[in-house]
């Protein structure tokens, strides 16, 4: 009698650990409990010893319905994926509205968001300035000219320049992939995305390494600018314009070496969360995270599953459970 009250009671407690798991969005018996790294919780981070350590930092605003700048749900795939293949990292996810107000310790910041104001952060700036990885994904890449720009140029090699470079939705034939560490694994692709391209970068493009670039049909300025106007913020200018009519080919990802050894890495597509499972769109962005953290990039690329449909939308929903239950 006492042994089977015994049991009913490990069983009840047992259930309420379970409960109080799922409540506070923590996988149970996600693999090996213990080694699954709590991608909110940050003093965990801070305290980790001998580990590289990466800072998301995701945008929440909604933009064109589910599906469009899903950023926390890309974030919560990348870090989680780049924990689980990397026992030496650990990677955390932020929001921008509660973003962190000290980086000290980490070795990566990775932006994807709205607005530009984490190019004139005093916490990434220190970051930057102790030579952390930096990398920018689809409207992260955008800032304004002037101080934040200047800021890109120094971290990632380039950005996206309002009145400069434009952003219409295409689809580029990436027949030829760049060579570089954080292409490996990445064989040619096409697939539909807001490409921005005619980016600003570094004088020369020294230190830049380009690793997608196409030539963008002309209608992706002429559908949305007409020549001799004013220039657009977005849409379209004479220089665009030029360089598209020239047939130059368009850099929309690239890997930027800094003069001080500091790495920097720009993707400029990724406004559908669907084209997270697109499998070289998926590595790659895997590998960049990698590369601009100094981890060391595999022969064939950091090693990551296909993404279903269902995995791909939980991940949103992931999203907004952390928001509500974490509170991030
Ligand atoms: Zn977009």
């Amino acid at each position: 009698m006492v042994k089977r009250q015994a049991r009913l009671v490990r069983v009840w407690l047992g259930m309420v650990v379970l409960g109080v798991c799922f409540a506070m969005g923590v996988p149970a018996f996600a693999g090996d409990a213990k080694k699954v790294r709590d991608i909110y919780d940050y003093e965990a981070q801070k305290a980790a010893k001998g580990v590289k350590k990466i800072a998301f930092i995701a945008g929440t605003e909604p933009h064109g319905g589910r599906g469009n700048h899903e950023f926390l749900a890309a974030a919560i795939y990348l870090a989680t994926t780049i924990n689980a293949e990397y026992p030496d990292a650990y990677a955390v996810v932020h929001t921008r509205k509660k973003g962190p107000k000290d980086l000290s310790h980490a070795d990566a910041v990775i932006i994807l968001m709205d607005h530009g104001g984490w190019a004139v952060n005093p916490a990434v700036k220190e970051a930057m300035d102790r030579k952390a990885g930096f990398m920018a994904i689809h409207y992260g890449v955008e800032v304004n000219k002037g101080e934040q720009g200047q800021h890109f140029l120094k971290w990632m090699g380039g950005y996206f320049e309002p009145f400069w470079s434009v952003n219409p939705h295409w689809i580029p034939k990436f027949d030829t992939i760049g060579k570089h560490e954080t292409s490996r694994g990445v064989k040619p692709f096409a697939v539909n995305d807001e490409w921005y391209y005619h980016m600003r970068f570094v004088d020369g493009m020294k230190g830049v390494t380009p690793v997608l670039q196409a030539v963008p049909p002309l209608e992706t300025i002429t559908s949305r600018y007409k020549e001799g106007t004013k220039a657009g913020g977005h849409n379209g200018n004479p220089d665009a314009l030029k360089a598209v009519q020239a047939k130059q080919p368009q850099v929309v990802a690239w890997a930027y070496d800094r003069p001080d050894g500091g790495r920097g890495f720009g993707f400029t597509g990724l406004h559908f969360h669907k084209n997270l499972g697109e499998d070289n769109t998926r590595t790659l962005l895997l590998n960049a995270v990698a590369w601009v953290s100094k981890l060391p990039v595999p022969e064939t690329g950091v090693r990551n599953q296909s993404l279903s449909r269902d995995e791909l939308e939980k991940l949103i929903d992931d999203g907004k459970l952390a928001i509500s239950r974490r509170g991030i």
